[in-house]
């Protein structure tokens, strides 16, 4: 017999608990604009990829858990020891203060190392600072945590520096952590040795440990080398966050940790060790297949992997530089030595019809077909982020329709035409 269902007074609906920090997420952003592309019209760019391609030692050691079946079984909460310990072995590689495989905790990407940071130490009333721009992880999870997020600042034209004045501005009593990423995502620099030492010592003087992501480490193409923020973990506590999402071109693998670098025990005594592990308790594992995989990832992928992608994308970089200088009100100060992008400060006021970042983010796709990131998704208004990560004609494709776009709605070319 049938009923009529809208009769029926339904119990339940939809949690809007993580509706304010769902909106901040990168993935938000990125599907509305994608959204706004023409399927019917040019290619859309940069080309959403389900295919990309990994090393193929990455390739063999997870065809070899798979044959014999050392992936199989669950894993335990902290991660499969195997992977703990090569994990802590390949980040000894650049420390003096070694770690041990138990300081080292296996998580579901980059992305639950730092939800687990924020969840072991989120406490009423507590602040953290993240960086502005950052990526918006740290930033969501804090929002989802009731978090107070306090932003701290870049000097562009000192290469991206951190401004140590704008940390000190932000600390009280209540802030627990600086948040870091290294190398830095979207500015494209990697911190040197001076910098981050004199970082550790400010964090010392305020009472504050650093989280640092270091998910971009392998993924270094300029003059300066990658300092693992560890390195100073004589002078302050230090969390390290990473996977092998970005090294390996394999996001989709969802694997990464989470280390803690101790200072006399402080993590200890403090409970941050003990919390990692009930957090741990309580949340998924990343695949166990992977994890059996992770030491013959680390221990065996060839440096010409790394140094080929590095030449790739020093070479996309090049080109998408060159191309920026000929591009009315689009700034970029620094030309990048690490990461996948390009970040350039939008000059509002010398387009026409241009809101802000978002508006022009949005037209620009409409009209374009070409998928620029608003900086706010980024917490810095009217920035840009330009991915460079495809072959240099697609490349070039991107970067004429960004130029001509530029100059439909520049206030310059107008006068031209007038
Ligand atoms: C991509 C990215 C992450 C997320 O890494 P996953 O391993 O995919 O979770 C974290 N931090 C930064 C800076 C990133 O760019």
């Amino acid at each position: 017999m049938a009923t009529n269902n809208k009769s029926i007074d339904w119990q339940f609906t939809g949690s809007e608990a993580a509706k304010e920090a769902a909106a901040t997420s990168l993935g938000t952003y990125t599907s509305s604009i994608y959204a706004l592309c023409d399927p019917n019209g040019k290619p859309i760019l940069p080309p959403r990829s389900d295919n990309l391609e990994t090393s193929h030692t990455a390739e063999k050691a997870v065809v070899k858990a798979v044959l014999c079946g050392t992936g199989n079984a669950y894993s335990p909460s902290i991660g499969v020891p195997a992977a703990k310990r090569a994990v802590a072995e390949f980040m000894n590689q650049k420390l003096t203060k070694k770690l041990t495989p138990d300081d080292v905790f296996m998580t579901v990407g980059c992305k639950q190392a730092i939800e687990l940071a924020v969840d072991i130490l989120a406490k009423p009333n507590a602040n953290v600072l993240l960086p502005s721009p950052g990526f918006p992880w740290d930033e969501v999870r804090s929002i989802y945590r009731n978090l107070e997020v306090r932003h701290y600042d870049f000097l562009p034209k000192q290469n991206f520096e951190i401004d140590f004045k704008s940390v000190r501005e932000k600390v009280d009593e209540n802030t627990f952590a600086i948040f870091i990423i290294n190398p830095h995502n979207p500015n494209g620099n990697t911190y040197s040795e001076a910098h981050l030492k004199q970082l550790a010592e400010l964090a010392k003087e305020l009472g504050i440990m650093v989280v640092a992501d270091e998910v971009y480490r392998w993924t270094i193409f300029g003059s300066n080398p990658f300092i693992p923020m560890g390195t100073f973990s004589h002078i302050v506590p230090v969390v390290t966050l990473g996977s092998i999402s970005k090294g390996w071109n394999v996001p989709g693998w969802r694997t990464g940790w989470l280390a803690l670098h101790d200072l006399d025990g402080v993590f200890k005594n403090t409970k941050i060790l003990q919390a990692a592990r009930e957090f741990l308790e309580i949340n998924s594992k990343p695949p166990t297949v992977i994890q059996a995989a992770i030491p013959d990832i680390l221990e065996k992928t060839p440096k010409e992997f790394f140094d080929n992608r590095g030449a790739f994308l020093k070479d996309k970089v090049e080109f998408g530089y060159s191309k920026l200088k000929y591009i009315p009100g689009l700034t970029c100060y620094m030309k990048p030595e690490s990461c996948t992008f390009l970040w350039t400060e939008l000059d509002v006021s010398s387009f026409v019809d241009i809101e802000d970042d978002i508006d022009f983010c949005k037209k620009l796709a409409t009209e374009e077909n070409l998928v620029v990131l608003p900086g706010i998704a980024f917490s810095q208004k009217n920035w840009l982020r330009h991915s460079i990560d495809m072959e240099t004609p697609i490349l070039e494709d991107a970067f004429e329709r960004l130029k001509s776009f530029c100059d439909r709605y520049s206030k310059a070319s107008l006068k031209v035409v007038n």
